[in-house]
């Protein structure tokens, strides 16, 4: 059995983009389940309304179900809301119910309204008789509270980026709206990770703003890249990853060698700090 080196604190993740359509929620479910699959304790927050992320990984999250909502809004613990996978042990979510549409409005009136998530996080991490190694909060495309209350909440960004024309337009929009959060709200917020997906190997223009994307963020882009399949878009039908639906498929293993590298840099970077700490 494979394993990766586990973090010595929890990792907590935002997975973002203002672009709908990009592969946020795809990449959340599937690193997500890539990581609990190599060993790692994982927990994903759906913090879209549209639950994506919650079918996706097989868990119930029909209206009357204590979701992330309650949590935002009515104080819950996470830890009461939190359910595990059907597919891994380690792999859990808190689920996002259709109530979460209404807690973009709901919020605004809240006090600390961009701090709900991180200080219910924080709790949960604390109070968590297991390590939880990494977290991953999927985000709706909008910059509204609750993607604020994700950036609030993460200590690194991981960027999905799909390889087409306009990839590198939208992104200053993205980094602008981090810097904003950065200035404001949370100082250490850092984008740490950009995957390129969706990629289609045919065409030249995806060559191309892939080298564009790398030539921007050399430290930041990972040399894995998900190329575009047909499996990875179905296993959400079939409620699972795709690392349990098509195992051995192209999809399943780039996404397991993109979890490895991220896995695997971090690390790297506690060796050399580790390493710097003892010459001083
Ligand atoms: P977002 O969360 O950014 O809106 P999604 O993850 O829902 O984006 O992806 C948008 C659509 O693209 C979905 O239908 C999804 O199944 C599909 N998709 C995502 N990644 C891939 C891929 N690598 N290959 C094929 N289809 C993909
Ligand atoms: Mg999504």
């Amino acid at each position: 059995e494979i394993t990766v080196p586990k973090p010595v604190n929890t990792r907590i993740f935002t997975v973002s983009n203002q672009k709908g359509g990009v592969g946020k929620t795809t990449t959340t479910v599937n690193i997500a389940a890539s990581l609990a699959k190599l060993g790692a304790r994982v927990l994903v927050i759906d913090l879209d309304p549209q639950g994506n992320a919650s079918t996706a990984l097989g868990v119930d999250h029909h209206a009357d179900i204590p979701s992330i909502y309650d949590v935002l809004i009515d104080d819950f613990p996470l830890a009461d809301v939190v359910q595990q996978s059907p597919e891994f042990d380690t792999l859990f979510c808190a689920p996002s119910t259709i109530h979460l549409a209404g807690a973009e409005i709901e919020l605004v009136s809240q006090v600390a309204r961009e701090h709900r998530l991180r200080t219910a996080l924080e709790q949960f991490v604390r109070e968590s008789e297991e390590t939880f190694h990494y977290v991953f909060i999927d985000c709706p495309p909008s910059l509204g509270l609750l993607t604020i209350n994700a950036f609030v909440a993460a200590r690194e960004v991981l960027i999905p980026i799909q390889a087409e024309y306009y990839a590198l337009e939208g992104l200053s929009q993205l980094l602008n709206s981090i810097r904003m959060i950065q200035k404001h709200l949370n100082p250490p917020l850092t984008v740490s990770t950009i995957l390129l997906t969706m990629f289609d190997t045919r065409t030249n223009l995806a060559h191309q703003v892939a080298d564009d994307v790398r030539a921007h963020f050399p430290a930041e882009v990972l040399k894995t890249i998900i190329p575009r399949a047909v499996r990875i878009s179905e296993a959400p039908s079939f409620g699972q990853s795709v690392i349990s639906h098509d195992p051995s498929g192209v999809g399943a293993i780039s996404y397991l060698e993109a979890a490895t590298e991220i896995a695997t840099r971090e690390a790297e970077r506690e060796r050399v700090a580790r390493e710097t700490a003892d010459e001083n």
